[in-house]
């Protein structure tokens, strides 16, 4: 991908461990690289479909001096959060922050971390089967609009599905949903969990135990397999009320595991 680089820009502010660092202050030296698409901008000769770098710098010292942090770590993970939500053509940064004298006491060339972070493309599948349904689904989509690490890019519609698995219930509503985050699958996780719980508050008062539930389908091509999490969802391949939504939105998102796409997904489930 494309990149514009800002190197070694000087910044005096007050980062540190030391009560002294906080008050004294001292030299923190940081680079920047912004991944982006900027053939446009090539092209036309036209800023507008770039990213100013004058004013990244700016914002980066701004941002370095209106703050306090005891870890440079802090600072690097702040700066690329912030450059992120605030340069929407930005896809991905790399932050490194110097501190050349940091008190180690060493006789060394100065001391830094760099880290990488990235937006993240991810689908949630959404469901209900109680109350007032719709009105489930679509307080769950504005809560993770409310989100400031993540966006909503598509919704699918929602559809009425027969529920499966043999328990006697109502019929559920599915839909699908297009995110873009700065979170980890974990913290995705942390977000949906979040989410269900508050609408489960409601849900206790006012219809009983399950009017919501959101699962990750697909994160990036990532495969995850933790205690707390699989990724892909381990049944999605074998959920019409999964793939129905999701082909809408997104029958080109392809399965880690074996290349599939969503649509293939639904023509072999189909065809079983
Ligand atoms: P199913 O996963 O078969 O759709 P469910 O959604 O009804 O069942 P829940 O009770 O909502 O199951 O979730 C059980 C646990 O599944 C969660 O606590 C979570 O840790 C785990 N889990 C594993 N992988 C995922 C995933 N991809 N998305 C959401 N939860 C997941
Ligand atoms: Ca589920
Ligand atoms: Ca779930």
């Amino acid at each position: 991908m494309d990149c514009i680089k800002i190197k070694k820009l000087e910044v005096f502010a007050k980062h540190g461990v030391m009560p002294e660092e906080n008050v004294l202050g001292q030299k923190f030296v940081i680079s920047v690289e912004l991944y982006c698409d900027i053939r446009k901008a090539g092209q036309t000769d036209n800023l507008e479909y770039s990213i100013n770098y004058a004013d990244v710098a700016a914002f980066i010292a701004k941002k370095t001096i209106e703050n306090t942090f005891q870890l440079i770590e802090k600072l690097a993970e702040y700066l690329a959060g912030e450059i992120l939500l605030n340069y929407p053509l930005a896809e991905k940064v790399v932050v490194e922050v110097e501190k050349p004298w940091a008190p180690v006491h060493m006789p060394l060339e100065t001391v830094a971390v760099s880290v990488d972070r990235q937006w993240h493309i991810s689908y949630l599948s959404i469901g209900s089967n109680l109350g007032d349904k719709k009105a489930h689904l679509d307080m769950a989509v504005e809560r993770l609009k409310q989100d400031r690490q993540t966006q909503v890019l598509k919704v699918s519609d929602y559809i009425v599905t027969e529920p499966v698995g043999g328990v006697e219930q109502d019929d559920f509503l599915n839909g699908a949903v297009m995110l873009r985050t700065l979170r980890t699958p974990e913290e995705l996780l942390d977000l949906i969990g979040e989410i269900e719980q508050e609408q489960k508050r409601e849900r206790i008062i006012h219809w009983g135990p399950r009017t919501i539930d959101l699962d990750i389908l697909l994160y990036d091509q990532e495969i995850v397999h933790t205690e707390r999490l699989l990724i892909p969802h381990v049944e999605m391949a074998n959920r019409m009320f999964v793939l129905e939504p999701l082909a809408q939105i997104a029958p080109y998102a392809r399965n880690p595991l074996n290349g599939d796409f969503v649509i293939d997904m639904k023509r072999k489930l189909l065809s079983e």
